[in-house]
């Protein structure tokens, strides 16, 4: 498969090793050191990784980030930082970046981060086509224009909450634990970070509960996880 991978990373020696590494699992690398050109060009080219430094000249790695995230399109994005505080990292995440490595990595490291994110994207591209559209209860999905309404009103998620209810819509009635959910909507090398999950199911209940505090389609399975409704006895109940 044709990849094509930017990277955006003002310390030249690691750019020039990532380039040199990366060209190994993708076709194509670009290298800046500048944020500002970096989102330039991520926004003009069709890239499918990011890997974007924190620290940057001309715009942080942050900003480029949100900018890239209040865009339709969407591209992985893998973070790097010579920073070790879970503040950082936890922001990344939240911001949209898809994973997190911390400075000094190894190549190894990197290599299993990359091909992740890639394996992510091919089961995406395998799933979507068969799934026009997810419905349960009042709840209606239209996979391809990631459209989500609730009795018939739109609803406005962020990219996570739309993966994380997707996910849910897909396996109705069956448990997942918070690790697990992690795993498959967030990705590899999020182990630790359960209560990103529960932030982000309190925010979807509030916004496909008809009450948030007795939910009747993400169900909470106490000691466990959360399991989505398969639509029997919940729906009688709601
Ligand atoms: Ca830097």
């Amino acid at each position: 498969m044709q990849r094509r991978i930017l990277v955006i990373e003002d310390e030249e020696d690691l750019a020039e090793l990532l380039a040199l590494h990366l060209r190994d699992v993708c076709q194509e690398v670009k290298v800046t050191g500048d944020g500002a050109q970096g989102l330039a060009i991520a926004e003009s080219g069709d890239y499918d990784l990011i890997i974007l430094d924190l620290m940057l000249p001309g715009m942080p790695g942050l900003d480029v980030c949100r900018r890239l995230r209040a865009q339709p399109r969407y591209t992985p994005i893998l973070m790097l930082s010579a920073r070790s505080s879970e503040i950082d990292r936890v922001l990344g995440l939240e911001l949209g970046a898809d994973d997190y490595l911390t400075k000094p990595f190894s190549l190894m490291e990197l290599n299993a981060r990359v091909k992740a994110i890639f394996r992510r994207l091919e089961a995406l591209a395998v799933d979507a086509p068969a799934l026009g559209s997810v419905g349960v209860g009042e709840l209606h999905i239209e996979v391809e224009k990631r459209r989500v309404t609730f009795k018939g009103r739109p609803i406005e998620l962020t990219r996570r909450e739309f993966e994380l209810l997707l996910h849910f819509c897909r396996h109705p009635g069956r448990v997942y634990t918070r690790a697990q959910l992690l795993d498959t909507v967030w990705g590899y090398g999020h182990a630790g970070y359960e209560h990103t999950v529960n932030s982000h199911i309190n925010r979807l209940r509030a916004k496909i509960e008809e009450d948030p505090a007795h939910p009747c389609y993400i169900l909470t399975v106490w000691g466990v996880g959360y399991r989505f409704t398969d639509g029997a006895v919940e729906a009688q109940r709601c």
